[in-house]
This record gives structure tokens, C-alpha cells and sequence, in this order.
């Protein structure tokens, strides 16, 4: 039997690709490695533009929010700015419940606990081999990480940052911390998870400071008083996020993670991937519409056109930001437009490009203050 479509990997991604070519009449199979409820590690947190995109897919997505949160505390050394926007800044998700969750609610085929172990193209189609078997399908869709096993073979390059993060048993406020002291392009969090906290750190540059980040983790833990028995805890790389990134092959896209679709400076992922499923759902109904797979190549056109522009100035302003962090905390802290600015570019209610020109206009007035 030749499959219309194979997926490879049902996290956010694969599940958003899955919900929307639902009722589409293809032949779809998903092949996951792991069995459901499985961890990710990753702090759970949904701009709300994330929010409400998840919610246009699946609905149930509520049930998944722990704590909603409007206020963020944001530290760099002994410098303290509070920012309380008085509406949701962040939903914030355990993922090991939100990726339960949307698997629950797909009607596709999906073996769990069968993880792809090599592609290669046979003829018009491609060869989806794994441990437990081999499959034939029209169209591939990667979907499976930052570690894609695909992307590896087909030696599709990666700019990947790394992170360490620790769910501790310990019941804070609602508001999110991060801390920017001493990364030169990175930050450490706390989450608030209700009867939890994840508490974690990337750094997406200097890779020195790769094997410290366990013990720097700690540092910031004692820093902001986070104490509990540990629940979990781990490393794992994070895409940076290039501009353009190489995310279409023949009869083969690339979604979320195996894409290197997150945003660059703040790591978000999850809008991302969500996104790119959509788009990848669009370009590959299309395809099937018109018989015509070249057609796919579509889809990298809309990832360039919608994400391209937004890592384009979310590296601009981490190249302001980073390296004159005491300089902007000043700012933040004289001006209550730019710390509204500020809220709203966390919570990804403003593009970067709209951020920098306000920011501009805000700064004359803030340094005459100082
Ligand atoms: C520490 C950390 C914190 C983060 N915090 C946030 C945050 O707060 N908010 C946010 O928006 N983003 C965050 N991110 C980024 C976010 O986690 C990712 O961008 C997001 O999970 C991408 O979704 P995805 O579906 O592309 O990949 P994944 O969620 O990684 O899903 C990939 C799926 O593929 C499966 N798979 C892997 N290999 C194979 C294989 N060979 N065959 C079949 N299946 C396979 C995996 O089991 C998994 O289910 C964080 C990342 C990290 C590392």
C-alpha cells in the first residue's frame, strides 16, 4: 500500500499538521517514537498568539492551561523591573499534558513507539523505513524535532543554542521571572505551574558555557528562591531560528523543530510549529488538489514570507538588546511605554519591527529623565 502522506513525529507540529488535513480524504499515516503521555522538555509557555492558535485547532486546549499570568518580573544583576500588563501575558502549559492532549484528539492513524529510521527516495515516492517495518507514501512531512532524524540524513544544517531545565515541586505566585545576568545572548526563567515551577536557562550563542549550564541553573535557583524536590530535569537543544531556513526537499517538508522554526531570541517554538502545520496542511492539500507536488515548494515560500521577516528583527533587537543590557534596563524602568513595549513584545502581541520603531520613539524621553 503507497500512504498520500507520512509523518514523522507528533508533537505540536505533526499534531497541527494532522488536525488540519483531517476530513481532506488522504491516506495519512504518523509514525511517533514515543508512547503518549510522553515528556518534552520545554517550559510550556503560549504567547497569546499561540494560545488562541492552538484553540482555532483544538479547542480542548484550556484543559491544558495551568496558570495564566500577567505579570512578568524581569532581573538583570540587582536591577528589578516589574511588569504587570493587566491581561494575560502567558498561558502557561506542562507539555508532557498539552501533547497528550492533541494526540488524544486526532483522528489519524498514529503508531506510537515506532520511530523513523531512515528515508530514501524510490522513484516518485519515498521509502519511510523504522524498527518495526517499512512504508511507502507520496509525501513526507518531517515533524519530528530539533534532533530530526530526517533532517540528519538528508545533512539539512541546523543553528541550534542549548538549554537546561528542572521541574521543582514548589508553589509560587502567577507571575513569570526572567533573568538576563551574565548571558551574552540567552536568559534564565521560572515558570509557575501551579503545585510546580520549571525552572530552566538556554544560552544561544556561547557555546563555552554549554557544560556550566547545570550548575549556573543552580546559582539562579538559590538567586530567586526556588527550592523543592525535583521532579525532573534535563538538557536539550533549541533551534536559533535563521532567517531563511531549508525546510522543502521533493516531496518533503520540513515543520516546527526539523525545520529550525523558532524565534531567536526568546526561543518560542510552539506558535512556530503550530503555524507551520497549518502552513503545510495548506501547501500539501493544494498539492493533492492539483496533482501536482511541485507545488510544495509553496510552503517555503510562506515560512520565508511570515517567519523569515520576524527572526530577521528578532536577531536586530537581540543585537541591541544583549550587549547594552544595563543601558536598556534603565530604560525600561524610566519609561512606562517602553515597559507596556516591552510587555507586548514578550507576549507577542507586536511584531519585532513594530517593537524597534516604538522603541525609538519612546528613548529620547526616557534618557532626558535619567
Ligand atoms: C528547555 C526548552 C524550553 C522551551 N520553552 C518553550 C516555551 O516556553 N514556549 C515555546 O513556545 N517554546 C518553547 N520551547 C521550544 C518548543 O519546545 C519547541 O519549539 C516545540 O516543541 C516544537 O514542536 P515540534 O512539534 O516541532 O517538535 P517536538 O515538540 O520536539 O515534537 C517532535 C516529536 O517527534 C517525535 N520524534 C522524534 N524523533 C522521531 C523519529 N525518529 N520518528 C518519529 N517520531 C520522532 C518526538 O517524540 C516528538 O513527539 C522550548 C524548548 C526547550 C528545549
Amino acid at each position: 500500500m503507497v500512504y498520500d502522506v507520512i509523518v514523522s513525529g507528533v508533537g505540536p507540529a505533526g499534531a497541527s499538521f494532522l488536525k488540519s488535513v483531517e476530513g481532506f480524504g488522504l491516506k495519512v499515516l504518523a509514525l511517533e517514537k514515543s508512547e503518549f503521555p510522553r515528556k518534552k522538555l520545554c517550559a510550556g509557555g503560549l504567547t497569546p498568539k499561540a494560545y488562541r492558535l492552538l484553540k482555532s485547532l483544538f479547542p480542548e486546549v484550556d484543559s491544558a492551561v495551568r496558570v495564566r499570568t500577567r505579570r512578568f518580573l524581569l532581573f538583570n544583576d540587582t536591577r528589578r523591573v516589574e511588569i504587570d500588563s493587566g491581561e494575560v501575558l502567558t498561558y502557561l502549559t506542562d507539555r508532557t499534558e498539552l501533547d497528550n492532549l492533541l494526540f488524544r484528539s486526532l483522528s489519524a492513524d498514529v503508531h506510537e513507539g515506532e520511530g523513523v529510521v531512515s528515508v530514501e527516495r524510490e522513484g516518485e515516492l519515498w521509502r519511510v523505513r523504522t524498527e518495526k517495518g517499512s512504508y511507502l507514501t507520496r509525501v513526507l512531512v518531517a515533524a519530528d524535532g530539533v534532533n530530526s532524524r530526517i533532517a540528519a540524513q538528508l545533512k539539512v544544517n541546523r543553528d541550534v543554542g542549548f538549554t537546561y531545565e528542572a521541574d521543582v515541586k514548589n508553589s509560587r505566585g502567577e507571575e513569570i521571572v526572567v533573568d538576563f545576568s551574565g548571558f551574552s545572548w540567552g536568559y534564565y526563567w521560572l515558570f509557575p505551574k501551579g503545585d510546580f515551577v520549571t525552572a530552566g536557562l538556554g544560552e544561544f550563542k556561547d557555546r563555552r558555557k554549554i557544560r556550566t549550564l547545570k550548575e549556573v541553573l543552580e546559582k539562579f535557583n538559590r538567586k530567586h528562591g526556588v527550592k523543592g524536590e525535583v521532579l525532573h530535569k534535563g538538557g536539550f537543544p533549541i533551534p536559533c531560528g535563521r532567517r531563511r531556513n531549508d525546510v522543502c526537499r521533493e516531496s518533503l517538508i520540513f515543520l516546527g523543530d526539523a525545520g529550525g522554526l523558532v524565534d531567536p531570541l526568546t526561543g518560542e517554538g510552539i506558535y512556530y510549529a503550530v503555524k507551520s502545520g497549518i502552513y503545510g496542511a495548506e501547501v500539501v492539500k493544494k498539492s493533492f488538489e492539483k496533482g501536482n507536488f511541485a507545488l510544495l515548494s509553496l510552503y517555503k515560500e510562506l515560512i520565508d514570507r511570515d517567519f523569515g521577516r520576524e527572526f530577521f528583527w528578532a536577531r536586530i533587537v537581540g543585537k541591541l538588546f544583549f550587549p547594552l543590557k544595563g543601558l536598556n534596563f534603565s530604560v525600561i524602568e524610566k519609561s512606562a511605554g517602553i515597559a507596556e513595549l516591552t510587555a507586548k513584545l514578550l507576549s507577542g502581541e507586536i511584531s519585532y519591527f513594530e517593537g524597534i520603531k516604538s522603541f525609538f520613539s519612546f528613548v529620547p524621553k526616557a534618557l532626558l529623565k535619567g
